[in-house]
């Protein structure tokens, strides 16, 4: 195979894979980012490598089965980085999905990942959700169901991938932003511009924005949704899947130490142009359904801090705009001659992008 010159614009997890999957083809390969690597969205994410088990109730089986496998993959690329956390859904009798359904959903769940399941999922009575979680009420306790998941330490996994990459031979270009690329390799730099085979537009959130910068016409958009974190000092023996009431979405709380829990996510359409950061509403929302299930609920005094992301959620142009819940976090990649574009994808499904990518170019 004949090596290329690769540039790859945008290091945040998708980048890294494709540069890393790139280099380890003997391709030689320059990764920039307007900041560092793993400084934006791929900082702010859940820390789930996941199947996504909310897009069952979607329907998307074959996604869900896919990312389960990813899953299985990241447990081996880093046993260090990755852990298996248990996730329970407490019942309650205003919650929007009951125990039984519940059950069927982890069932299949479980079933989907096939030998690379990592626990078995288990129905729970409200004693039994009501002794592993003293701390929720009783009031209105029906019970549950709990699921095994993978949860990753996210700065370690972070640091190994661009590790990874280094060893491979990736040249990284920090701190410089890349004003415009082109659809035959260039790639324009405040020094100047440089000439590549090939041109990767990894940028996530700002994938259509550069394109936009660059007059290339895309056949895909991104709509930009914003989703918040608290980190609270708050403790929990195991991860808790909530149901919200009122807009049935669910909201997870991961252990993240002895301490610490992380409590999430949100969903709000987000303007580029403004920071990207947590709204006093979301914090709001947030701890409004964790408290109304807490026997003794906690005040923003408990918010050891909070952190914010923009989910690059992909649409074919003439789709429109429909409930971002139900959009799934599934990736398209689009090539024009020598550029190739990468939108949406998730953590989980970073490094199988990755490789797919680098087969590509
Ligand atoms: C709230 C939230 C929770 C999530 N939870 C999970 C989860 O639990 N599990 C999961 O699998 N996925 C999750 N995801 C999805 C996942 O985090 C993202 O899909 C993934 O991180 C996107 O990575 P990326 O590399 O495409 O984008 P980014 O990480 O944003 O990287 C893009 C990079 O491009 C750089 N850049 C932009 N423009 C330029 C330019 N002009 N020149 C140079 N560099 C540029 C930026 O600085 C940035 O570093 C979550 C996402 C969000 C928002």
């Amino acid at each position: 195979m004949e090596s290329k010159c690769i540039a790859v614009v945008g290091a945040g997890v998708n980048g890294v894979s494709i540069a890393t999957a790139s280099a380890a083809m003997g391709h030689s390969v320059t990764l920039y980012d307007a900041r560092m690597p793993f400084a934006e969205t791929s900082n702010a994410s859940s820390r789930m490598l996941h199947g996504g088990i909310r897009y069952l109730e979607q329907g998307h089986i074959g996604l869900v089965r896919e990312a389960l496998l990813e899953r299985d993959e990241w447990q081996q690329f880093s046993p260090d980085a990755t852990r298996v956390e248990r996730f329970y859904f407490p019942v309650f009798a205003d919650s929007p999905r009951g125990k039984w359904v519940l059950f069927a959903g982890t069932l299949l769940y479980q079933w989907l990942a096939g030998r690379f399941s990592v626990g078995r999922s288990q129905l729970h009575s409200a004693s039994d959700i009501q002794a592993t979680f003293p701390n929720l009420v009783s009031h209105g306790l029906q019970g549950g169901a709990s699921y095994c998941d993978v949860v990753m330490e996210y700065e370690l996994l972070a640091q190994q991938l661009v590790s990874e990459a280094i060893d491979k031979g990736v040249t990284l270009k920090n701190e410089t932003s890349v004003k415009k690329i082109s659809t035959c390799g260039e790639v324009l730099v405040n020094d100047g511009s440089v000439k590549f085979d090939r041109v990767v537009n990894a940028t996530g959130p700002w994938a259509a924005r550069l394109l936009e910068h660059s007059g290339i016409e895309s056949e895909y958009t991104i709509e930009h949704v914003r989703g918040s974190h608290l980190i609270l000092n708050y403790s929990l023996d195991h991860a808790l899947v909530l149901q919200a009431p009122d807009d049935r979405r669910i909201i997870f709380v991961i252990p993240l130490n002895a301490k610490q829990v992380l409590l999430g996510t949100t969903e709000e359409q987000h303007d580029l142009t403004k920071p990207i950061v947590c709204s006093d509403a979301e914090t709001r929302y947030l701890l409004a359904i964790l408290n109304r299930y807490l026997r003794d609920p906690i005040d923003t005094s408990a918010i050891e801090s909070t952190f914010s992301g923009v989910r690059p959620i992909v649409r074919k142009r003439k789709d429109t705009l429909g409930d971002m819940s139900a959009a799934s976090r599934d990736s398209e990649i689009e090539v024009y001659d020598r550029l190739v574009n990468v939108f949406g994808g998730k953590w989980t499904s970073a490094r199988h992008l990755g490789n797919e990518v680098a087969k590509l170019l």
